[in-house]
């Protein structure tokens, strides 16, 4: 047979070499491109993740016995289907293959690339997930919402983890999500994630990003993240020793002690494909079944892994492409400079941005019910903000980053993925966090130059959206107590609300 199979491995598809048993005979094509690391500014530490990930990953398919055809980082190369092409043409290729591609730019590009030259265009299923695309189609087939909860039990169901034998869940519920918002007490310090040791591709990686990408957010220098499988299982290994038992009760804390409390940190490996959800859940219930674990804890993680994480895949491929282009609440104002310097007299956002600038990385409180909630009641611009998460997280790519943004965060699909808005006032804040105790605003007070922020933005989202929520039946008790409030107060809200909005200067992105 004239040619050679081509099997295109792009730098989120890094699977065990034994996922890839069924192409051996193909020649593997990696390649570092230039583009995907400059379409948006990512931030320094994700593009180290990437390429020194990728390079440790050809070492590895190498030693298993693959040929793999590895194009480093050249900025002269061309776009990355001209270097693609070269290889085509080279090995005479008729078929290529690749694993599911997640984000749908991406898998439209390699679509287009096979249609013009003719070539045949397999695609495997990937190991990125447990359920299917398809499956995610069925379950939305019949169905009017699309909760989060109703395909967790679904999948609960089909996996069989924690269901008893008589196929009720463990535990008695099918979410312990009532165990899971704890404050963080004083006596109770988390502890620290090692840094994973760098590899010798990590230090010649933080070399190139120094050098070609020094204006992209965050420093190289401090990159801590796994770039290998076994440096991933290891991560794996120290959540399941020293922080699953603690992350049920845990899971909504904030604390300035720690930012990554008892949260597993495994979110990166697992969107590159260092880590499989399934072993990441085996793991966890073989711990399980060995005792001493609460079900709070194991079923809080396994809520996670395999109900949202799943979900939001499934959700995001039912609503590409499109999805991103609505914008419900009409939002519009321009992210401020302080996303990029992390520099506000806000605490609770200071702390926020600047542990995402440090590590890039930040909890799924902060994630949400800081940075999401401030922009959700500032009305920023939903694309601004999805840029911002999309290149400030080592985690994010667009199939996760874009519903838990839009969706979840901003509410700007309307309602399709999140029931009402995640919008929360300096209360909130203040009973799952230690941030209000070192902040020059007081949560208790509503209107007047000490007051928190977020207490009168709250009442003024509400305010200005009225025309866009209030039909909204969860909605109802909020639009009661603004209702109950006296004119006078709610004039004094709009006052305050639109001299804190008229001081919000718009942001340029800075390192
Ligand atoms: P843990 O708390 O330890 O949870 C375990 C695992 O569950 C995570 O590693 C992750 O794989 C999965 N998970 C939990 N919640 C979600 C969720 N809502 N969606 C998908 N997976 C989930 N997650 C990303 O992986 N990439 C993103 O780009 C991303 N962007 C987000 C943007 C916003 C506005 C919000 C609110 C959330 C976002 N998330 C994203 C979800 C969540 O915040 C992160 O998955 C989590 O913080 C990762 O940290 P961890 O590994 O310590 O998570
Ligand atoms: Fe944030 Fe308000 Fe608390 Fe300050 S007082 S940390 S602004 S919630």
């Amino acid at each position: 047979m004239t040619g050679r199979r081509l099997l295109v491995v792009l730098g989120n598809q890094l699977f065990a070499p034994d996922r890839l048993e069924s192409c051996r005979d193909a020649v593997v094509f990696m390649a570092e491109d230039v583009g995907l690391c400059t379409y948006v500014k990512h931030h320094q530490q994700k593009i180290v993740l990437f390429l020194a990930a990728m390079r440790s990953y050809a070492d590895e398919l190498r030693a298993a016995g693959f040929e793999v055809r590895y194009l480093p980082l050249d900025a002269g190369a061309g776009a990355y289907e001209d270097r693609l092409a070269a290889v085509v043409a080279e090995l005479d290729c008729r078929q290529l293959l690749h694993f599911e591609v997640e984000d749908k730019p991406v898998e439209a590009r390699l679509v287009e690339f096979c249609a013009q030259r003719s070539l045949q265009r397999v695609e495997l299923r990937s190991p990125m997930f447990l359920g299917t695309r398809q499956d995610f189609r069925e379950f939305a087939d019949d169905r009017q919402r699309l909760l989060m909860g109703d395909y967790y039990r679904r999948q609960r169901q089909r996996t069989g983890i924690l269901i008893d034998a008589d196929g009720k869940p463990d535990g008695g519920k099918w979410s312990f999500d009532a165990a899971n918002r704890r404050k963080l007490p004083k006596g109770l310090q988390p502890p620290e994630v090692a840094p994973a040791p760098r590899t010798r591709h990590v230090d010649a990686v933080i070399g190139i990003v120094e050098q070609h990408f020094a204006d992209h957010p965050g420093r190289a220098s401090d990159f801590w993240w796994p770039t290998t499988r076994e440096q991933a299982r290891q991560w794996l290994q120290d959540f399941l020793d020293e922080r699953l038992a603690q992350f049920g009760p845990y899971e909504d804390a904030i604390s300035q002690r720690s930012q990554t409390v008892f949260h597993s940190v495994l979110s990166p490996s697992l969107n590159i494909g260092l880590l499989t959800p399934g072993e990441v859940l085996d793991a966890v219930l073989e711990r399980y079944s060995a005792g001493n674990l609460p079900i709070a804890s194991v079923e809080g993680f396994v809520r996670q892994v395999l109900g949202w994480r799943e979900y939001i895949r499934g959700f995001y491929w039912l609503q590409m492409p499109g999805y991103q282009h609505s914008n419900f609440l009409e939002a519009k104002r321009p992210l401020p400079d302080f996303f990029w310097t992390a520099e506000t007299d806000m605490n609770c956002l200071h702390q926020s941005i600047e542990t995402t600038r440090r590590n890039a990385y930040a909890h799924h409180i902060q994630r949400l019910m800081i940075i999401g909630n401030f922009a959700l009641l500032t009305s920023l611009a939903p694309a601004e903000v999805e840029e911002w998460y999309l290149l400030v997280y080592a985690d994010a790519f667009e199939w996760v980053e874009l519903p838990n943004t839009h969706g979840m965060a901003l509410f700007a699909d309307g309602g399709l993925l999140a029931s009402k808005p995640y919008s929360a006032s300096g209360a909130y804040i203040n009973r799952m966090s230690d941030y209000c105790s070192g902040c020059r605003f007081n949560p208790g007070e509503k209107l007047g130059e000490d007051a928190c922020p977020f207490n009168y933005l709250y009442w003024y989202f509400l305010i200005s959206k009225e025309k866009l929520l209030r039909s909204n039946p969860r909605m109802g008790l909020a639009y009661r107590n603004l209702f109950n409030k006296p004119r006078s107060e709610i004039e004094a809200i709009m006052l305050q609300s639109e001299q804190f909005l008229a001081n919000l200067d718009p942001g340029v992105v800075r390192s």
